[in-house]
């Protein structure tokens, strides 16, 4: 009997694809790096599985070209990467990995929070600049920034990670706003209309999902609603937030600053407005990113795609809807 196929976008952390490498045929982009397109739509053609990350555009064109496709599994919980509507259609299952990076999330969340609130940021390059003078040793104006207990957090999106970081937020004696899309109460957060939230926040983190109806849900007319000197975080995705409009309010000073991992186009272009502002603390994309958690995140990608390529049900499915289709199938 001929072995699966399986192409994995990117080597990964661990020895978990050579144990997959034992069982399948495996294929593996050997570089670092996004794949291009051409190797991509090469190799994915004969696939049966799919192991990607969230850097690589799984199309519908893609899908169109691979026939035998049975299962998507990417190393991530965001799956906007990914043409979920066309996989269903297709009776494609798409693995994904919720759940294990939520508390590493939330800790990055917070740390980007106290950092921009905080001036941390400024106050190391300040330090390494050498401006860190005997003349300006302690000055009382120096580096001030916006204090971080009790203010108020307002959280757009109280999923998995928006609920983690109201409950750090707590922890810190922050009164807790919190909006869902669905209706949903939260111990300690009080929950408000959208508007309300954006006029009442002294600090603003993002945390829905990327799709068509939250694209540019943070946009100019939202920003310039927050409260003056109000700090707007975002850990969800770069196209949630107008990052023009963001950096020119940062840099009229209508906010005080900003601590974003995510971008609407990643890597952040040298020439983005936003690396030219002090108030503006940037991380590239490293929410997830500590060892036991990206650890934790392979080892659910590999099980959904095992049980993909077995026709089990994933253990963690980003579109259940496929199985209620084949049923109605049946
Ligand atoms: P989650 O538990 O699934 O929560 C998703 C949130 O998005 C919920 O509040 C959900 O509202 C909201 N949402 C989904 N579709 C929406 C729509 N059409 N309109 C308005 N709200 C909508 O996910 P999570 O684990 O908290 O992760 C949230 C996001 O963080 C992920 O999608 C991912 O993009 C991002 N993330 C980033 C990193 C990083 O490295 N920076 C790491 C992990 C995750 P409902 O309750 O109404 O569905």
């Amino acid at each position: 009997m001929s072995r699966d196929r399986v192409v994995a976008t990117r080597r990964l952390p661990g020895d978990a694809l050579e144990g997959l490498g034992r069982e399948v045929e495996l294929t593996v982009w050997p570089e670092r790096g996004v794949p291009p397109r051409a190797w991509m739509r090469s190799e994915v053609a004969a696939a049966d599985a799919l192991l990607c990350l969230l850097t690589d555009s799984v199309s519908r064109d893609l899908m169109e070209g691979s026939p035998r496709l049975r299962v998507i599994s990417t190393v991530s919980v965001g799956v906007d990467h990914i043409d979920l509507a066309e996989a269903t259609r297709r009776g494609i299952p798409v693995g994904h990995t919720p759940g294990v990076l939520t508390e590493t999330t939330a800790d990055l969340t917070f740390g980007l929070l106290l950092a921009a609130a905080r001036c941390i940021g400024e106050g190391d390059r300040f330090v390494r600049a050498g401006q860190w003078t005997a003349e300006r040793v302690w000055e009382p104006d120096m580096l001030l920034g916006v204090d971080v207990h009790g203010a108020t957090l307002g959280v757009v999106g109280l999923g998995a990670i928006g609920r983690a970081v109201a409950r750090r937020a707590l922890g810190f004696g922050m009164r807790v706003l919190g909006w869902n899309r669905t209706p949903r109460a939260v111990a300690g957060v009080e929950v408000v209309h959208f508007d309300d939230l954006v006029s009442r926040s002294d600090l603003l983190s993002v945390h829905v999902a990327l799709c068509e109806e939250t694209r540019g849900l943070i946009d100019a007319a939202v920003i310039a609603r927050m409260r003056p000197g109000a700090v707007l975080v975002n850990t969800a995705r770069g196209g949630i937030v107008d990052e023009l409009a963001l950096a020119e309010a940062l840099s009229r000073g209508q906010l005080a600053a900003a601590g974003l991992d995510v971008f609407e186009h990643e890597p952040l272009p040298a020439d983005h407005p936003l690396l030219t502002l002090p108030n503006a603390l940037v991380t590239p994309h490293i929410g997830s990113a500590s060892h036991a958690t990206r650890g934790r995140m392979v080892e659910l990608a590999i099980a959904n795609l095992r049980a993909g390529l077995a026709r089990r049900r994933l253990p963690h499915c980003a579109n259940s809807e496929v199985y209620e289709a084949e049923l109605a199938g049946t």
